[in-house]
């Protein structure tokens, strides 16, 4: 997408680590004008699948999401981040591990909020690796429900994630996938 590629180019920051700083129009500060328009074009992708639910996990993906859900005019569910495994009650819940703070937390939703009959449409801010989407995958098959596929805003398309997920069946549309980055320049992949 045009317009969130031109946002990466003016406004992104890349960290060393090969981190991409977003916070002045997705992380922090948010447009809601790019958010529409991720909407849109998630809306054109995934409208013929039967999507009842949109997931995602806290904390910068639930603006995206957020505006997604009412596209659909279905709920967001937003699993909670949890710094141990010791949670208890009624949750679907599993560890990930962070790919911006190096470490391992729980995620989890409430059991009532997932159920067998959902078709669950995942969203996140960035794909790196792929932990966070399969924490995600893994909650929604704990409750018996069926992923439609996911919406991502930025894939950086240099780690493995968005690969092993495509090659194994995964729906995912990503709204612009960094080929490559570093302090001077940085590419983007043309969308298939
Ligand atoms: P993954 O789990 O796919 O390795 O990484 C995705 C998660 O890590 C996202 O939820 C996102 O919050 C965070 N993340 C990964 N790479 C970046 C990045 O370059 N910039 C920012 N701001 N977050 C990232």
């Amino acid at each position: 997408m045009k317009l969130l590629e031109d946002m990466i180019l003016e406004r992104g920051k890349v960290l060393p680590g090969h981190v991409l700083k977003v916070d002045s129009f997705l992380n922090h500060q948010i447009d809601v004008k790019l958010l529409r328009a991720m909407a849109d074009e998630l809306y054109s992708v995934f409208a013929n699948d039967g999507v009842t639910k949109i997931l995602t996990v806290e904390a910068s993906g639930i603006a995206i999401a957020t505006m997604v859900a009412d596209r659909f005019n279905v709920p967001m569910v937003f699993a909670k981040k949890h710094k141990t495994s010791n949670v208890v009650g009624d949750v679907y819940s599993v560890p990930v591990h962070s790919y911006t703070h190096n470490r391992d937390y729980t995620i989890i939703v409430s059991k009532s909020y997932l159920n067998s009959n959902d078709v669950v449409l995942l969203i996140d801010d960035f794909l790196a690796n792929g932990c966070a989407l399969r924490g995600l995958i893994k909650l929604v098959e704990d409750a018996g429900a069926k992923v439609a596929g996911a919406g991502i805003a930025i894939e950086k398309g240099f780690q493995e994630g968005g690969k092993s997920l495509r090659a194994d069946g995964y729906k995912i549309a990503s709204m612009a996938i960094v080929e490559s980055m570093s302090d001077t320049s940085l590419t983007f992949r043309k969308n298939d």
